[in-house]
């Protein structure tokens, strides 16, 4: 109900069902870090009450008349986007999340018409236009699929510009929601995965994960052994850090994909980009196709996140948990606790 009050129950309705639109019995729901940013206002211009929660995966319950991909009793998802502008270039491409007029935000947003509001998936039950709605597969687990839909695609989708494949050397910052999916997806594309962490304890966990090495990035040694060692390295850092680094470590050619985002903006020496014609590059969740080709290759590749799975009434506890990092990787709510 505002920035300084623990979350509390909160009784709204969802807007009636358009002609294409699909109405979600929402069964799982991820807690994602912004959830929190955004409950507690920290990026400004939060809109109260807020109902968080962009990590959705449910079963279709019914459909309006205009709806194709969707029968009642599919299992669907929706993510961190519910609409766009639908008509700008990005759009076009099926890019909304970079829509030059502004994505609609699950949740802390006003709906296109400017009067609804759009609340997210800590719910029972979510409206939402079938462009923005996806397919999961019943061969995966079902609540370990919710964060697929944010850190899932945000570590998805760069790596796929990035065009990872087979033998590239990819390294991945940071064991959190974000860099556990990111080891999770270079290996599945055949990439040999280092893990970048500045704690030692999480090095048996990167490899259980599937990382082939990992590299203490506080060790000045081991990161000097590897100078342009690296194809592409996913930077999920959000606690401040310094670029070069990690751009010390790229290759020719070499990306640092930027997912995280840190309090203070790091500087960056320009010689540490001309060498290697090295680039950064920053990537924001994926589009809608790319988000069905994630959840494709998830079922194909048999990927899911690594999930604590909470009923609702422990949301206030897990977010404390979550400012200390104490969860591996990512905690689920199991809808039933509110129904
Ligand atoms: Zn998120
Ligand atoms: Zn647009």
């Amino acid at each position: 109900m505002s920035p300084a009050t623990p979350l509390a129950p909160f009784d709204f309705e969802r807007r009636e069902l358009k002609d294409d639109d699909v109405l979600v019995d929402i069964l799982f729901s991820g807690v994602c870090h912004s959830d929190l940013h955004q409950v507690r206002d920290e990026w400004g211009g939060s809109i109260y009450p807020m109902v968080p929660g962009h990590e959705i995966a449910g079963k279709v319950i019914r459909v309006g008349k205009h709806v194709k991909k969707f029968k009642a009793g599919e299992l669907a998802a929706v993510g961190v986007m519910v609409d766009s502008c639908r008509h700008c270039k990005p759009c076009k491409k099926h890019m909304e999340q970079y829509c030059v007029e502004g994505m609609t935000g699950t949740y802390n947003n006003y709906e296109r018409d400017g009067v609804n509001m759009a609340q997210g998936g800590y719910s029972t039950q979510i409206v939402c236009n079938e462009r923005w709605v996806y397919h999961i597969s019943d061969k995966l687990e079902l609540a370990a699929t919710a964060p697929l839909l944010c850190a899932g695609i945000t570590t998805y989708s760069p790596l796929k510009f990035a065009e990872v494949k087979p033998g590239d050397k990819v390294a991945v910052a940071g064991l959190g929601g974000l860099g556990h999916m990111a080891v999770k997806f270079a290996v599945a594309m055949g990439a040999e995965v280092t893990m970048l962490s500045t704690s030692p304890s999480k090095a048996a966990d990167a490899k259980k994960l599937g990382a082939h090495h990992f590299v203490l990035s506080s060790d000045r040694d081991a990161m000097h052994k590897h100078k342009s060692h690296f194809d592409v390295i996913v930077d999920t850092v959000s606690a401040d850090h310094n670029y070069e680094t990690y751009l010390k470590l790229l290759d020719l050619h070499g990306r640092l994909l930027v997912v995280g985002l840190p309090k203070t903006h790091p500087e960056v020496n320009p010689f540490e980009l001309i060498k290697n014609r090295r680039s950064i590059t920053g990537s924001m969740i994926g589009g809608t196709v790319e988000t069905q080709d994630m959840l494709d290759f998830c079922a194909e590749k048999n990927i899911v996140s690594d999930v604590e799975v909470i009923p609702m009434q422990y949301i206030n506890e897990a977010y404390e948990r979550l400012l200390k990092q104490d969860v591996k990787y990512r905690f689920v709510i199991d809808m039933a606790s509110l129904k």
